[in-house]
């Protein structure tokens, strides 16, 4: 059986199993500081979990065990490889390129669908109404570029939510690696190339055990969180999701077709393992291990691409969570609105944008980074945070979904890159299976 066949079968298994033991085990709930429900430690749905919730817990952190080395010696010996040419510059612009584009095009997409669904509008959610706000000079562009420096680098190395410093660090030691003389240059670049091969090995065999790591996720999410909670916002998780698959669904799929040539239900399935791995770990960083090898192995995208396009895409390129910030915030904003509240004008919709476009490269490849982004642009706009706290509780199948789209977007990228480099992808990828 295909490994991504396979996937989705403990996939399903996991949710049947996890919805199971919700429905007929006995659960009691304790609402946390932030007023949300969570399950209470040693009812019987809980001590039901706990094993599930280890192997989900073990899974997670093989995965996570080697994002820092990984990003690391990627970006490093992938600049370092390039830096001296003159395809350092063609290949960055390209990516950043395709990375801007497709945050805005998600942008857009949730921009339309708020105003279009409206699910805000006479929205029943337990939040006090203000009449007024005041922007506040909020966390901006200048933030996050000061956020991206780090002050200490193994402090840096030693926090999987710096990954932007990291990678920033990465960035500035392949590219002058590149020009040490012969004598420095050679063993340091062959010990990151080196270095990057293991990881790449360890990777692999993390790759086999994605069927099972997946499941005991499914078990613990559903577990957990069950599908009742969701009541009010079911029309706006709707709509997210609706928004989400036409991102990932139509506009994705037309710029990997029309650009690069390469047929989209074909490219999907080799990527599938890497989607699956995403939409159950909720996070883009976790998941990196799992697109590398699976964009290199089964989508025949060269290692030169690859390690340099997908260790930045998994922190800087967030489609779904642009979409989401956007649509999130101006559901929130829809809903004041439409209570009594103030209403934004266009202005601060372009500022929502704009801002949701640096949250999305701001956030962190981990679960629910989205909803604390949120936060920011909240404030900035002197908004209260309320909102996100509430949307807090409905997050998870959100940030499940985002977080596939993210993945999704960073694969297309790869393979957009790589085709207009003049390589073949897929060659030999619809048989394979690593
Ligand atoms: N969980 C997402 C990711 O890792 C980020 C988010 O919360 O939107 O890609």
């Amino acid at each position: 059986m295909k490994l991504h066949t396979r996937i989705l079968l403990w996939l399903v298994l996991g949710t049947l199993t996890g919805a199971a033991m919700r429905a007929w085990l006995p659960a009691e709930f304790v609402v946390d500081e932030k007023g949300v429900a969570r399950l209470a430690d040693g009812c019987a749905l809980d001590t039901w979990l706990a094993p599930f919730r280890l192997a989900a817990n073990v899974f997670m952190s093989l995965l996570r065990m080697l994002i820092v080395p990984l990003i690391l010696t990627s970006i490093v010996q992938g600049v370092a490889g390039i830096a001296g040419s003159r395809d350092f510059g063609r290949l960055g612009g390209k990516t950043l390129g395709y990375y801007v584009l497709t945050s805005l095009l998600a942008i857009t997409t949730g921009l339309l669908a708020v105003n279009l669904f409206r699910p805000g509008v006479g929205a029943d959610l337990p939040l006090a109404v203000p009449d007024h706000f005041e922007p506040g000079g909020g966390r901006s562009f200048a933030d996050i570029l000061e956020r991206m420096i780090p002050q200490n680098v193994f402090e840096a190395l030693s926090d999987n939510g710096l990954m932007l410093q990291v990678i920033f660090f990465a960035l500035l030691v392949g590219f002058f690696l590149a020009r040490l003389p012969e004598r420095h240059r050679r063993p340091l670049q062959e010990l990151f190339e080196s270095g990057f091969a293991l990881m790449m090995e360890i990777a692999g065999w993390v790759l086999s055990l994605i069927p099972y790591g997946v499941f005991a996720l499914m078990v613990k999410v559903v577990g957990e969180t069950g599908f009742g909670s969701f009541g009010d916002l079911l029309y706006y998780m709707a709509v997210v999701g609706l928004a989400l698959l036409f991102h990932a669904a139509v506009v994705l799929p037309a710029l990997l077709w029309f650009i690069a040539g390469v047929s989209p239900l074909r490219w999907f399935k080799a990527a599938l393992p890497a989607l699956l791995t995403a939409f159950s770990t909720s996070s883009s960083s976790v998941t990196l291990p799992v697109t590398l090898r699976v964009v290199e192995e089964r989508g025949r995208v060269s290692n030169k691409i690859a390690s340099f396009t997908l260790p930045l895409g998994a922190t800087i390129n967030m489609d779904g969570t642009a979409l989401y910030e956007c649509l999130g915030v101006l559901f929130l904003s829809q809903f004041y609105a439409s209570s009594g509240g103030f209403s934004l004008d266009l202005a601060d919709q372009i500022y929502v944008v704009f801002t949701a476009l640096l949250a999305s490269i701001g956030a962190a490849g981990i679960p629910s980074a989205g909803l604390v982004m949120m936060t920011a642009i909240l404030s900035g706009l002197g908004l209260p945070i309320e909102g996100a706290v509430l949307l807090l509780a409905i997050d998870r199948p959100l940030d499940m979904m985002r977080t596939a789209v993210n993945v999704w977007s960073d694969t297309i990228a790869a393979a957009v890159v790589a085709r207009t480099e003049g390589e073949e992808v897929l060659t030999t990828a619809s048989s394979a299976s690593p």
